[in-house]
């Protein structure tokens, strides 16, 4: 065997989350920024693949540096609350050993996936939330913590006062809310041992109030990783969680043999919109396959092939 045929195939893919994104509706220097942001997350995340890391450490990395950028909804950046707050969710799960851990309505941890990761390495438990969670993070050293207001950027707070504007409509079945209001971002990733992993993190839904979580902390709905493929998802949380989105693409490979493209497209093309949701998932498989499928306008994303080709694209037709 050639040292190229022997060589273990490694993929990664990110999302900085689906929805309206209108071409032209970026400034050139946020769009810039935006692409450069995606394109440190890769480096970080497949740097780690490239040296013998783990699926599992690539994610999380990547994932972090994703929390860091004040343009994707998730740390710094995250939405509003009703009340003028910031409550972020995350999950990470390793698909070889099928261990996963959760966090939800954090209010102080800067890197929600991190903390994710430790309920998956240093608890018992999969998915903590609220102010046991916080407590849970007063015991991990490492974590680190930031006031509230350290998540506020001006345009989240610009969408919070259109949001409340538009307050007196339905939120159910409201059109204007697809793509409007939500954001997350997360990776997924296959290392050199052929294990995968999957990493979400959010800060929700603008306006969003009663605790409400939306699917991207939500095992087998916003992230999934199990022996075969790994998955994160972003959208229109309620409908994700109705469909188990992350869970049906992963069994659709598992259970009937779908091509990993095939399961993706038809849970993200087919049952979310037919179902009235709206947004998109990433996801590899143990053969390298990366898909990143979307029914919006636009996903930020980015994506490192097993043959070294790479990307970043905003846009639907990129
Ligand atoms: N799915 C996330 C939520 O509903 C938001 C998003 O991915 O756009 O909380």
């Amino acid at each position: 065997m050639s040292s190229t045929t022997s060589r273990r195939p490694l993929a990664l893919a990110i999302h900085g989350g689906a929805g309206v994104i209108e071409q032209g509706s970026l400034v050139p220097e946020v769009e810039a920024a935006i692409h450069a942001d995606l394109a440190r997350a890769l480096d970080v995340g497949h740097a780690i693949l490239a040296t013998g890391g783990s699926a599992l450490d690539a994610v999380e990395a990547a994932v972090t540096v994703l929390e860091d950028s004040p343009y994707f909804n998730a740390g710094r950046g995250a939405v509003f609350t009703a009340e003028g707050r910031h409550e972020l969710d995350a999950a990470i799960m390793d698909g070889r050993h099928r261990r996963a851990g959760a966090v939800a309505g954090l209010m102080t941890v800067r890197h929600p996936v991190r903390l994710a990761r430790r309920v998956l390495e240093d608890s018992p438990h999969v998915f903590l939330i609220g102010d046991g969670a916080e407590q849970f993070a007063d015991t991990q050293p490492g974590i680190e913590r930031v006031p509230n207001g350290w998540f506020s950027t001006e345009p989240r707070r610009a969408q919070l006062r259109e949001a409340q504007q538009r307050e007196q409509q339905a939120w159910h079945g409201n059109d204007d809310l697809r793509g409007r209001y939500f954001g997350t971002v997360g990776a997924v990733a296959l290392d050199s041992r052929g294990h995968v992993a999957a990493a979400t993190s959010t800060g929700g839904m603008t306006n969003k109030r009663w605790g409400r979580v939306g699917d991207s902390p939500v095992i087998g709905a916003g992230t999934w990783a199990d022996a075969r493929c790994a998955v994160s998802c972003s959208g229109w949380g309620e409908f994700y969680i109705r469909n188990a989105a992350a869970h049906d693409i992963a069994a659709r490979v598992a259970y009937r043999g779908d091509r990993l493209r095939d399961a993706v497209e038809d849970v993200i093309l087919g049952e979310v919109p037919q179902h009235g949701g709206d947004g998109g998932a990433i996801a590899v498989d143990t053969e390298g396959n990366v898909s990143l499928v979307l029914n919006t306008r636009g996903m930020y994303r980015g994506w490192v092939r097993p043959d070294g080709a790479r990307g970043t694209a905003i846009y639907q037709d990129a």
